[in-house]
């Protein structure tokens, strides 16, 4: 924990919530000159704690508390974009969230060049995963939650389900798409947000029973044919609901899918698919639907609903053919291991 005393610590919540202070105004009774930070000063002067807050914080805490202080700095440095907003319509919370997380992201970008895992000042990557520091993307995360829970879903896709997922299955074909071989440009573009992703796992007939879904992924190709994959939800119930990001934002989906290659079904697979131009444009073949307000969301700033049972997804969209069409008859990656 970064704040030295309780009063210290409720002045920088005070700091966050202008707005508040400013569409309330000074409480009934309350002399000239009051302010919530003012009176939790007093207040902590009175009442000094018996144990040392920043010890209690440090323990809380647990690890990478160099990156949890200097995050904390951000969000509190960074007004009017972290104080919370209230009252706004669904499409601003969602605007508002998408600002938040490329702020966080953009941050400390190239201290050290993108590709320095730990010394660039960012604070965190896709990468930090391969590098055994996942610990990293876990405290960005838990702090980002004090700012803005919706962003932190945001966060988590970006970075866990979608950018975890290239990071993790895709090859140096899909790392370093749009760039040189080696310099994983695709990797630096997810970190920064330049590229925005999805992760299609849940239908709406299957949820948890994720491994029977109905989606599949076609291998097509053969003498004058572009060699790829089709993506086909063969009806409704098996539409990819609850897509963070899915509704707006992501230009890119990591879609799972049943693999038939030959006439036989491998099991389920993820694909990366370009489901949106450069221009925002949903691309032909993919249909989306927008959920709206996700229950039980505080902000409803989470971004709901990829449909493509529409038709069928040919990865011929891609932004780079080499990106989808890979080394085993474009499987993109394994990801589930059926055991019989
Ligand atoms: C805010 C939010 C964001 C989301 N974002 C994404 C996203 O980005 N991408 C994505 O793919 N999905 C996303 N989802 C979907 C989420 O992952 C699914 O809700 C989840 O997979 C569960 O599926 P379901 O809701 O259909 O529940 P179901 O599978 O229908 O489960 C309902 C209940 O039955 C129980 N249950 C199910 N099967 C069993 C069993 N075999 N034994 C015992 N109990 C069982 C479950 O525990 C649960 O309590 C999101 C959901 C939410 C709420």
């Amino acid at each position: 924990m970064c704040a030295a005393t309780p009063a210290a610590f409720f002045t920088r919540a005070v700091e966050m919530v202008p707005a508040t202070e400013q569409a309330l105004g000074r409480p009934r009774g309350m002399p000239p000159g009051w302010t919530p930070a003012a009176a939790a000063a007093a207040w902590s002067q009175a009442h000094p704690p018996s144990f040392s807050p920043a010890a209690l914080g440090h323990t809380l805490d647990g690890d990478e508390h160099e990156l949890r202080a200097r995050l904390r700095a951000f969000l509190v440095a960074r007004q009017p974009l972290f104080a919370p907003v209230y009252n706004a319509p669904l499409s601003r919370f969602r605007e508002l969230a998408l600002e938040r997380l490329v702020a966080i992201c953009r941050a400390g970008e190239g201290a050290a060049g993108p590709t320095t895992v730990g010394g660039d000042g960012r604070f965190l990557s896709v990468r930090d995963f391969a590098a055994g520091r996942a610990s990293r993307v876990l405290a960005a995360h838990e702090i980002s939650g004090l700012a803005d829970g919706s962003m932190a879903t945001k966060m988590t896709v970006q970075f866990n389900l979608f950018g975890g997922t290239v990071a993790r299955l895709g090859t140096a074909t899909h790392h370093d798409a749009g760039g040189a071989p080696g310099a994983g440009a695709f990797l630096d573009a997810i970190d920064s947000c330049q590229e925005v992703g999805c992760f299609a796992l849940t239908e709406a007939a299957y949820g948890n029973n994720a491994v029977e879904m109905e989606t599949t992924a076609t291998f097509v190709g053969g003498p004058g044919r572009q060699p790829g994959w089709v993506i086909h939800t063969p009806r409704p119930a098996a539409a990819k609901l609850w897509i963070t990001n899915g509704a707006c934002h992501a230009g890119w989906a990591v879609v799972f899918a049943q693999l038939e290659t030959g006439g036989r079904r491998e099991g389920v697979h993820a694909f990366l698919v370009r489901i949106r131009d450069e221009g925002g444009r949903v691309l032909r073949g993919v249909s989306i639907e927008d959920m709206g307000v996700k229950m039980g969301t505080l902000a409803g700033g989470w971004l709901g609903g990829i449909s493509v049972w529409e038709g069928v997804l040919l990865v011929e969209t891609v932004r780079s053919a080499a990106l989808a069409v890979v080394e085993v008859e474009g499987v993109c990656c394994t990801v589930v291991q059926l055991v019989d």
